[in-house]
C-alpha cells in the first residue's frame, strides 16, 4: 500500500479516535444507566426500608400488649386475646433486628439493639408461655406484662425515633448517590453528544473532502483523457510523417525483429528490390546474398552492437551492391536490428571502370607501367617470402618507328595489338604482362629460372616473328622482338633492379643484332 499523505493520516486518526471515544462513553452510559436503574428500582421496592413502619407497629404493639395484659387481669378479655398479642408482638421483631438501617447512623446508638434484644427476649419467652385457653396462666403473664411493658414504652419510642433519623440519613445518603449517578449520566451524554457532533462534523467534513477530490479527480481524468487523445493525434501525426520520410529516403531501411521473422518495418523500395511481399517473413537472411557475408555481418553486428559503412551485396532481383548501417535496439522491449543501405551499384561501376582505366592500357587492355609495377613488387616479395624462382623479361620491338613511319600511326597501334595478343597467349595465367610504354613491354614470370625464362623468351619472339601483317598499300610486314632476360637473385627485393638487369640485356640483344634474347648475367 503507498503510504498516506500526513493530512490523511491525521482525518482517519481523528475519525478513530472520536469513534473510540463515543464507544467508551456509550458503554460509560450503560454502566450509569445500569446504577441509576438500580438504586431506583432499590428505593421504588414497596417492602424496602419499611423499618420505620415496623418501629412504630411494634411501639404500637406494646401499647396494645399492655392493653391486652389490663383487659385480661380485669377479667374483660379472655386468654387467647393475649396469647394473639405474644405472637403479634413475637413476630414483629425479626425484620427489625436483622435490618441495616442502623448502620446509617452518623452516631452508633447501642441502646437501641440492646432495646430490641430486650423485647426480643421477653417476646420469646412469652410467646413459649402463650396461654391458649388458659385464663389462670394468662392472668400471670398478664400480671408479668404490666411490670415489663411499662418501662419499655419510652424505649420503644427512642427506636422510632433512632429509627426514623438512621431512615432519613440513609434516604439522604441515597438521594446523594442518585444524583451522583444521574450528574455522571449528564457528563457521560454530553461527553457522548459532544464527540457525535465531532464525529458527524468529522464525517461531514470528510464526505466533502471526498467529494471535492472525486471532483478534482474527475477533472484531472478529464484533463488527461484530452491530453492523451492530443498526443496520440501528434503522435499518429508524427508517425505518419515518420513513415512518409522513411517511405521516400533515398536510402533502404528495414527494422528487423531478432527473434523472429517478423518486420516492424521495410520501407516499399527495399521489398520492391527484393521481391519479398509485404506480408511474407523478412530476416537478415533474406536480405544478404552471400551466406558468408551474412554471417560475419551478424557476428560483427552482435559484438559491437552497431555496423557503419559496411560494403556488401545484397540479394534482389538481380543483386547488388550496396552500404549498409545497421544499429542493434528493442521494439516493445524485444531485440531488434535496425538496417539502414543504399545502393551503390552505380559507383561501385564506376569504381570498377576507374581501376580498369587506372590500371591497364588502354590500347593493348595489357596492364600499365604503373599497375605492372605495383603487382611485380608483390610478385617479387611472394617470391622472396616462400624463396621461389622468379624471372623478368622485357621485350622491344625492333623498328618500330619505321613500321609507324612508312604505314601509319594506326596500322602501328593493330600492330602493337596483335603483339599483345601474340605475348598474352604465349604466357601463363600466373604471369605478368604490362606494356611499360611505346613498342616496349614486360613479364614478371614467378616460379620460372633463368633458363625456363629464356625458353619463354624464344618461343614468344618466334611466335612473333611468326606474325605477318597486310599494310593499306597491300605490302606484308613482319616484325621481330628484342629480349631482355633476368632471373631474381638471391636477396634481389627491389623489382626495380631485377627490371633494370633484365633491361640491361635487352639493351645488349639490341646491340646484337636484334631479334635475339640476352640474358642478364646471374650474379
Ligand atoms: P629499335 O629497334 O631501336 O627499338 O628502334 P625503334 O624504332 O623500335 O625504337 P624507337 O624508340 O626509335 O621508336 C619507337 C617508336 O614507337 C616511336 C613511336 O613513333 C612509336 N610509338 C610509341 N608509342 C606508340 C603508340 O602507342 N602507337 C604507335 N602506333 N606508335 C607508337
Ligand atoms: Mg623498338
Ligand atoms: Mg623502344
Amino acid at each position: 500500500m503507498p503510504p498516506q499523505p500526513p493530512r490523511r493520516r491525521y482525518r482517519r486518526l481523528t475519525v478513530i479516535i472520536l469513534s473510540g471515544l463515543i464507544a467508551a462513553l456509550t458503554a460509560g452510559a450503560g454502566a450509569a444507566l445500569l446504577l441509576v436503574h438500580q438504586h431506583v428500582r432499590q428505593l421504588a421496592h414497596p417492602d424496602a426500608h419499611s423499618e420505620l413502619w415496623q418501629a412504630y407497629q411494634l411501639r404500637a404493639e406494646l401499647e396494645r400488649s399492655l392493653n391486652s395484659a389490663r383487659q385480661v387481669l380485669a377479667g374483660k378479655s379472655d386468654s387467647d386475646a393475649l396469647a394473639t398479642r405474644v405472637e403479634v408482638l413475637a413476630s414483629l421483631l425479626p425484620p427489625l433486628r436483622t435490618t441495616p438501617v442502623y448502620n446509617y447512623l452518623v452516631v452508633p446508638r447501642p441502646e437501641v439493639q440492646v432495646t430490641l434484644e430486650t423485647i426480643q427476649h421477653l417476646s420469646d419467652a412469652w410467646l413459649r408461655r402463650a396461654p391458649w385457653g388458659q385464663p389462670a396462666a394468662a392472668k400471670v403473664l398478664a400480671g408479668e406484662m404490666l411490670r415489663e411493658l411499662p418501662p419499655l414504652l419510652e424505649p420503644a419510642h427512642e427506636l422510632v425515633v433512632v429509627t426514623n433519623i438512621a431512615l432519613t440519613n440513609y434516604m439522604d445518603a441515597e438521594r446523594q448517590d442518585l444524583q451522583r449517578a444521574f450528574n455522571l449520566l449528564a457528563w457521560v451524554l454530553f461527553g457522548l453528544g459532544l464527540c457525535s457532533v465531532l464525529l458527524a462534523l468529522r464525517v461531514i467534513a470528510n464526505s466533502r473532502r471526498k467529494l471535492q477530490l472525486t471532483q478534482r479527480l474527475h477533472d484531472l481524468n478529464q484533463s488527461l483523457e484530452q491530453r492523451v487523445e492530443q498526443r496520440t493525434q501528434e503522435l499518429s501525426e508524427r508517425k505518419a510523417l515518420l513513415r512518409y520520410i522513411l517511405d521516400t529516403s533515398p536510402s533502404d531501411v528495414a527494422l528487423l525483429s531478432d527473434e523472429d521473422s517478423r518486420a516492424h518495418y521495410v520501407s516499399p523500395r527495399l521489398l520492391q528490390r527484393t521481391g519479398i511481399h509485404p506480408d511474407e517473413p523478412f530476416t537478415l537472411h533474406r536480405l544478404f546474398d552471400d551466406p558468408d557475408e551474412e554471417a560475419r555481418f551478424r557476428q560483427s553486428l552482435t559484438d559491437h552492437g552497431q555496423l557503419d559503412s559496411w560494403e556488401t551485396r545484397l540479394a534482389g532481383n538481380p543483386a547488388y551492391w550496396a552500404i549498409v548501417w545497421a544499429r542493434k535496439m528493442e521494439v516493445e522491449g524485444r531485440p531488434a536490428s535496425l538496417v539502414w543501405s543504399f545502393d551503390i551499384n552505380q559507383r561501385k561501376a564506376m569504381e570498377q571502370e576507374l581501376r580498369l582505366l587506372a590500371t591497364t592500357d588502354p590500347l593493348t587492355g595489357l596492364q600499365n607501367r604503373h599497375a605492372f609495377v605495383k603487382r611485380g613488387v608483390a610478385l617479387l616479395k611472394s617470391a622472396q617470402r616462400y624463396e621461389r624462382q622468379c624471372a623478368a623479361l622485357m621485350l622491344d620491338i625492333d623498328f618500330f618507328k619505321p613500321i609507324n613511319d612508312t604505314h601509319g600511326h594506326a596500322f602501328g597501334d593493330a600492330v602493337l595489338q596483335a603483339v599483345a595478343k601474340e605475348l598474352t597467349q604465349g604466357l601463363r595465367e600466373v604471369d605478368l604482362l604490362g606494356r611499360l610504354g611505346g613498342e616496349e613491354f614486360a613479364a614478371i614470370l614467378p616460379e620460372t629460372d633463368l633458363q625456363q625464362a629464356l625458353q619463354v623468351a624464344e618461343r614468344v619472339r618466334n611466335s612473333v616473328q611468326a606474325l605477318s601483317f597486310t599494310s593499306e598499300d597491300g605490302s606484308r610486314v613482319r616484325l621481330t622482338l628484342s629480349i631482355g632476360v633476368a632471373a631474381r637473385r638471391e636477396g634481389e627485393l627491389r623489382l626495380e633492379d631485377l627490371l633494370a638487369r633484365a633491361d640491361r640485356a635487352l639493351y645488349r640483344a639490341k646491340a646484337g643484332g636484334r631479334n635475339r634474347t640476352e640474358t642478364a648475367p646471374g650474379l
